[in-house]
């Protein structure tokens, strides 16, 4: 589903990817693990197409995505949700606001998106909390908010970047059973990113590892 071969990426004359090579199948738990500058974002905003890269091939479902069009980009990037370390959501916004976004940005009518919504804040158990802002939230909360958002347009691939690196290790636990939930009932291929071991021994089927931009081990 994700075939990356010999990508490499530079920022002016640094080089940040080198030579990466990894297929990711459908419906896996993949994770990227690596000390903080290994290159790892950068990967990972090269999958999503918000970042071009040098030279290589990076496909996603067959499609090459530096030969993509800004139309084609947009519509690409429709099929995938992503999450962060620091949830990104809009503090003034409520939670179902800020889960409504990205339906309202493509344009889904009113009773699509309110159906939607409800479907995914009890998928990640927070149907008490459709009113509540985001600073009335835990930080567990809050990542399953936008958790929620990622699932909107029903993506074939999530990738989260960090998800879990500003959280305890118990709510660290119940968000990776999370992803592992939505990855079996929804078959979604997660990608995560994450430079905490203890992450990949929890949810990772295969991992690999990298080190200034190179890829230094593969786990499976
Ligand atoms: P990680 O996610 O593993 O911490 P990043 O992908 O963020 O690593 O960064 C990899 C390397 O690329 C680092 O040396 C970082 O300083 C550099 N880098 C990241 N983004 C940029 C940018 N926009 N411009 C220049 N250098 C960057
Ligand atoms: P906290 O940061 O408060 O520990 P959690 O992420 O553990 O937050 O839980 C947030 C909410 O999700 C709670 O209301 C909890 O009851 C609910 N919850 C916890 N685990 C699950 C799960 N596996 N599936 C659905 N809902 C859950």
């Amino acid at each position: 589903m994700i075939n990356i071969k010999n990508l490499n990426k530079y920022y002016g004359k640094t080089k940040v990817l080198d030579d990466i090579s990894i297929d990711i199948k459908k419906g896996e738990i993949f994770a990227i693990v690596g000390h903080s500058g290994a290159g790892k974002s950068t990967l990972l905003r090269c999958i999503n197409g918000l970042e071009e890269y040098s030279d290589g091939s990076l496909k996603v479902n067959n499609r090459e995505i530096k030969s993509l069009n800004k139309k084609e980009l947009k519509e690409f990037r429709k099929n995938i949700g992503m999450i962060f370390q620091h949830f990104s959501l809009i503090q003034r916004k409520t939670v179902y606001e800020n889960v409504t976004l990205p339906m309202q940005l493509w344009g889904y009518d009113k009773s699509s998106i309110d159906k939607k919504v409800k479907e995914l804040l009890t998928l990640v158990g927070l149907e008490q909390k459709f009113n509540s802002y985001p600073k009335e939230l835990s930080g567990g909360q809050k990542q399953r908010v936008a958790i929620a958002r990622a699932l909107t347009l029903e993506p074939d691939i999530l990738l989260s970047d960090e998800a879990t690196s500003a959280l305890d290790p118990n709510t660290t636990t119940s968000i990776l059973n999370l992803l592992k939930q939505i990855n079996e009932k929804l078959n979604i291929t997660i990608v995560l990113v994450t430079h905490e071991m203890d992450v990949v021994k929890q949810i990772a089927q295969k991992a690999l590892l990298l080190e200034h931009g190179n890829i230094i081990g593969f786990d499976d």
